[in-house]
């Protein structure tokens, strides 16, 4: 134990509570209210309160485990660190440095994303990476980035909600993501305004709702085109704003027009009534804002959906003005700044891009190498998962249990069971770990000291309260190792904060810049929004067609300084830097080359898979409150096993009916990738024409043996939100 009270975040989702950890008399840590983190003021939901028991169950992996004879066995780190490193220079040597794949998760602290992604460019020299954050929220990125430059969760504080005057939801359940960020919601119809929540099932959120629209699963982007329809139509465009902060208006315009209400009605089955009441309850106020979650994300049309949304925003002149905007509520721990910093296929630090000259000079300088050295993009997260043992031999895998979480995930499995060298990174045995030939025991949130950025943009420091268990290490030190092992003597620290601070040089002038950040004014200020520079300047001016983009510099040169023998650049940033960060984005201009936001003119289209005679039915899946993700940490607390100890199939009375399914019997749900079976959870609150599966388990419940691969084409996001299924009766 490093203190007696050590205030820290939680280590689950993208709220990032904060809380204290205090001693326990067992030896291990309690949790405690932390009341002056302003997000969660002190209220946690069961998962963060449970979170300790993670750290002491009683399946911690504590020892490396390697494969022999078909079975895991222990083994010491120098044998299991051998190991990996000759897996991966006899792959290197055989097949090419793209055969080696490198997988890591939104949950990942700043400092590791960062690292990860060095490590894949600079010691395994491939570019093959990408992280199952690419399932989370990237196709609200994509469409952030067109229109406004810049993708960041929250362009606002959540503490700006309650002041506004209508707040449409859409495909977010908070009651059971996120309980504690419901109080601004509650606080926002205490205030006088209004929500409208937008999801098939009457969910808890939803029954919070002054409105509830229940489209049809894979329609919402139509919903949205029908909503803009009606604004046009009923004359409530904000022409002043629309002509002096957008461009691409008319063809946005053109395309909704052709969604008239009662078409819009017949795809989504929301009716027109409804569909002018949320026009009249999203206009009259001054102020509104529209968030987003997987549900408009999470389709094979994503980015266009949350595009089509984002254009509602920018027709009623409701974004880049003080209480108004759109925003992603990013779901994964670290999933903000996971996307930030180089693990994603086609990224570098500080949001650059990887094809971009500008960008690929400036950190190859921070990182001591030939710009001409570093891969170009590579896979995303499920193609790369696609492409396991053929075009990828052997993978490296860190934060993440796609067994579970990856769509079509037999599929998955299948491709993990043909790697030459699997390699995981875990505290526990997860149903991938299992699969691994080494399995390596790292180090949890409360041992280890690092950053995270929350869904506002806000980073923030998690300390180190515990001391580990003996025999586990820290990723840092995992990468470490193996970058020695494998001809990298230098660049790779295990201290955090030494990696924070390459970090802040490599992210200087990009538009994720945290270069102004540092781990005092973190402790300090109780978090920093980025964009933070060092020297009080923002850079990171996008390009034209709306991709983010390094910022240019004054002569077209990088701004680090140039290196002497190819060591890695060591100029110090300013610790005492005054820029205050950037709790609100776009007030005065939007991060675009003329500082304009962009219309995406974009049109519905049918999902990848539709219902027909053979699966006449939709799925949907999502989470409960009491499980998180693949639930390989919540699955070992008995406080939250007991709360929801299993998968169940969601259905309308009508269509348990015509199964003969009573409450609880086993229903069998097939789609053209496999079947899956669990209890029957017989309610009103789900559309007759869908049902709904959690995904947090492993085994026959699992709910991804069910989903559809299909990629949204800018994103690469599988639909997960909706796919064909068939129903049967399961007779024991
Ligand atoms: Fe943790 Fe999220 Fe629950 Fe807060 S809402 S306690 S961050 S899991």
């Amino acid at each position: 134990m490093q203190n007696s009270v050590t205030p820290t975040h939680c280590p689950y989702c993208a709220l990032q509570c904060g809380m204290n950890l205090m001693p326990a008399p067992d030896g291990t840590v309690e949790v405690g209210e932390r009341t002056d983190f302003p997000v969660n003021r002190g209220a946690l939901c069961g998962k963060g309160r449970t979170a300790p028991a993670v750290l002491s169950s009683r399946v911690r992996l504590t020892s490396p485990l390697v494969r022999s004879g078909g079975t895991l066995v222990p083994a010491t780190w120098d044998e299991a660190l051998d190991r990996i490193a000759e897996g991966l220079r006899r792959t290197r040597t055989e097949y090419g440095p793209d055969a080696v794949g490198v997988f890591g998760g939104g949950g990942l602290t700043n400092e590791k994303a960062y690292t990860l992604g060095k490590f894949a460019r600079v010691v395994l020299g491939t570019s093959q990476i990408d992280y199952n954050g690419r399932f989370c929220m990237s196709s609200a990125a994509a469409a952030g980035t067109k229109a406004f430059g810049l993708d960041r969760g929250l362009p606002f504080p959540l503490e700006d909600i309650p002041k506004t005057g209508c707040v449409i939801l859409v495909g977010s359940n908070l009651a059971e993501t996120m309980p504690p960020s419901l109080r601004f919601f509650t606080e926002l119809k205490e205030n006088g305004g209004t929500l409208i929540v937008v999801d098939p099932r009457r969910t808890r959120t939803a029954e919070q709702a002054d409105l509830h629209l229940a489209p049809r699963p894979g329609t919402d982007l139509a919903l949205a085109l029908g909503l803009l329809h009606l604004v046009v139509a009923e004359g409530r465009v904000d022409e002043e704003y629309v002509e002096r902060r957008t461009v691409g208006w008319e063809d946005a315009r053109a395309a909704a027009m052709a969604h008239w209400p009662e078409y819009v009605e017949r795809i989504t089955g929301v009716s027109v009534p409804q569909l002018r009441e949320a026009v009249r309850m999203f206009c009259e106020p001054e102020a509104a804002m529209v968030l987003t979650a997987r549900g408009p994300e999470q389709q094979s049309k994503g980015t266009d959906t949350v595009g089509a949304w984002i254009n509602l925003c920018l027709a009623t002149g409701r974004a880049g003005r003080p209480l108004s905007g759109y925003g992603c509520l990013t779901g994964q721990g670290n999933g903000q700044g996971g996307r930030e910093h180089g693990q994603k296929a086609d990224q570098l630090p500080g949001y650059r891009k990887l094809d971009d000259p500008v960008a690929r000079r400036h950190v190859a300088e921070v990182w001591g190498v030939d710009p001409d050295t570093l891969p170009g993009p590579g896979r995303s997260a499920y193609e790369l998962l696609d492409a396991l043992g053929t075009d990828v031999r052997a993978l490296l895998l860190m934060g993440s249990n796609p067994v579970v979480s990856a769509p079509r995930a037999g599929h998955v499995e299948e491709r993990l069971r043909s790697l030459d060298l699997l390699v995981v990174c875990d505290i526990v045995l997860s149903e991938t770990a299992a699969q691994a030939d080494v399995v390596l025991p790292v180090t949890q949130w409360a041992e280890e000291t690092g950053t995270t950025t929350s869904l506002e943009g806000r980073v923030l420091l998690r300390r180190r309260a515990i001391t580990p268990p003996d025999g586990v290490r820290s990723d840092l030190e995992v990468l470490h190792e193996l970058a020695d092992r494998l001809g990298v003597e230098k660049g790779f620290p295990t201290d955090p904060e030494e990696v924070f601070e390459e970090l802040r040089r490599a992210s200087a002038g990009g538009l994720a810049d945290y270069s102004g950040i540092t781990y005092r004014r973190l402790a300090e200020e109780n978090g920093v929004f980025w964009p933070c520079p060092a020297d009080g300047e923002l850079g990171g001016a996008p390009v034209a067609d709306g991709e983010p983009q390094s910022a240019p510099l004054a002569d077209g040169e990088p701004q680090s300084a140039p290196l002497a023998d190819g060591e890695p650049q060591e100029t110090p940033l300013a610790h005492d830097a005054g820029h205050p960060g950037t709790p609100r984005l776009f007030l005065d201009r939007f991060a675009t080359p003329d500082g304009r936001a962009r219309f995406v003119a974009v049109s519905h289209r049918a999902s990848a898979e539709e219902p027909d005679a053979e699966y006449p039915v939709l799925l949907t899946t999502g989470r409960v409150v009491a499980q998180y993700q693949s639930g390989a940490q919540t699955r070992l607390v008995e406080e939250l096993n007991a709360a929801a100890p299993g998968p169940f199939v969601e259905l309308h009375p009508r269509l348990a009916a015509r199964l003969g399914a009573a409450e609880g019997d086993p229903v069998a749900v097939v789609s053209r990738r496999g079947r899956a079976v669990a209890p029957a959870r017989i309610t009103t609150a789900i559309r007759p024409d869908t049902v709904f599966m959690p995904f947090h388990w492993p085994g026959e419940g699992r709910a991804n043996t069910l989903t559809n691969p299909a990629l949204d084409p800018t994103s690469r996001m599988p639909e997960f939100k909706t796919c064909a299924v068939r129903l049967e009766a399961v007779r024991s």
